[in-house]
């Protein structure tokens, strides 16, 4: 493991901090330590352990060396102290905020969020005695009139899930700062290799790393990244003693293999994006588009400051709304009819019945998600192939009526 900070860029870093194979028999690729404990050489060393005078591995719920190698490679790609790999995004999410809310606190949050998130917001700490308050995060004299002296934490996405809207992160961390609130801001659309939300202030990034990071679609996992103060709070309360949410080593490996080709996939994830929300804004059907990429998204200027790249996320509606909406998505061929997001193969689905089923219709016309809208997660395949399914799904359509 390097003490220094690794000055290589993003790809060798994805590929090779923190593993030096001399120190493992010369195995390229590091070892899965499939082991739930570990002896100590001592009564004494393994009491130094527990008590956090000694760093060492003691038990697989707290840590173990496959996912320290994980957490500390994804620490680094997120400009972050720390890392912490948990089995789930809503692992990350949950253990990170039941470890960092109390009773009586207040939390503010983005306008839109997952549908998973929004629920135990309001189903599960919510009923701990928590306020959730959802504010429009791009408007700084709401974000100041929603702050109380109770206010610990601000909590967002950007792109949001899954209406796209975004979040000027450098701005909520500017009233944060006044305040000393936490910000805490979900990166699983964009990844560290499209936007570095730590760079900008921010105090930890949660991930659900089953989307782009693994990138394969074939594990569940999440991450947390940020001050090692913070982390190792979320390791010994929120993992070890409030979720249990641990990763498997074995799935750690995984996750470290698609890391690798990070970049790679996201430059062509991003490249196929635009050339679908091209296609589909200049479609008849089509009645409305939201991609960070196309100069009409409402927010591009924003998106061009904030992003590297405008991301492989796509939301639009199709004229004749939700009914449309399902006979394009039953028509489809190659996209796959799926929720997640981020694996090589394309996929669509519908948020109102499907993600974000968890709001209640009058919950997500508040909040911005409409009926009819369709998600697409735009895959590695030839894009030329993608748009051909698209437009016959589309033209489908149109026999229809
Ligand atoms: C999928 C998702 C999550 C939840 O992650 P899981 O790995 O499914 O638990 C959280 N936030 C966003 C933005 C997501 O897309």
């Amino acid at each position: 493991m390097r003490a220094t900070v690794d000055k290589t860029g993003f790809s060798t870093r994805a590929i090779h901090h923190g593993y030096d194979p001399q120190s493992h028999g010369g195995a390229l690729v590091p070892p899965v330590y499939q082991t739930a404990t570990y002896a100590f050489e001592s009564v004494e060393y393994g009491a130094a352990c527990f008590a956090g005078e000694q760093a060492g591995h003691f038990y697989s719920r707290v840590s173990n060396p496959t996912l320290a190698l994980l957490e500390q490679r994804m620490a680094s790609l997120e400009g972050g102290e720390a890392g912490l790999a948990l089995a789930s995004g809503m692992g990350a999410i949950t253990s990170t905020l039941w470890t960092l809310l109390r009773p009586g606190d207040e939390l503010i949050v983005g306008d839109t969020l997952y549908g998973c998130t929004f629920a135990f917001l309001h189903h599960g700490i919510g009923e701990f005695g928590v306020k959730v308050k959802h504010v429009d995060l791009n408007d700084p004299a709401a974000l100041e009139a929603a702050i109380t002296s109770n206010t610990r934490m601000i909590y967002f996405e950007t792109p949001a899930n899954p209406n796209m809207h975004l979040v000027d992160i450098a701005a909520v961390v500017g009233v944060a700062r006044q305040h000393e609130l936490l910000v805490v801001i979900d990166n699983t659309y964009c990844t560290p290799y499209l936007q570095r939300p730590l760079e900008l202030g921010a105090d930890l990034v949660v991930h659900s790393a089953t989307k782009y990071l693994s990138g394969h679609g074939d594990i569940t996992a999440g991450l947390v990244v940020g001050r090692k103060a913070l982390i190792d709070r979320i390791r010994l309360e929120g993992l070890k003693d409030m979720t249990g949410a641990v990763l498997s080593p074995h799935d750690a490996s995984l996750l470290m293999r698609g890391m690798k080709t990070l970049a790679l996939r996201m430059e062509r994830h991003c490249s196929n994006a635009l050339r679908v929300a091209q296609f589909l804004e200049r479609h008849p059907q089509v009645e409305l588009i939201h991609y960070p990429g196309l100069p009409s998204f409402a927010q591009f200027g924003l998106a061009q400051r904030q992003m590297r790249l405008p991301g492989g996320m796509i939301a639009f509606e199709l004229k004749g709304g939700i009914q449309a909406g399902r006979r394009f998505m039953n028509a489809l061929q190659l996209f796959s009819r799926a929720v997640s997001l981020g694996d090589a193969e394309s996929l669509a689905q519908h948020p109102a019945s499907m993600t974000h089923s968890s709001y209640t219709p009058e919950e997500r016309a508040q909040h911005g998600i409409s009926e009819g809208v369709v998600r697409l997660s735009v895959g590695l395949e030839d894009v030329d192939d993608l748009l051909a399914d698209l437009g016959q799904a589309l033209g489908s359509r149109v026999h229809v009526e």
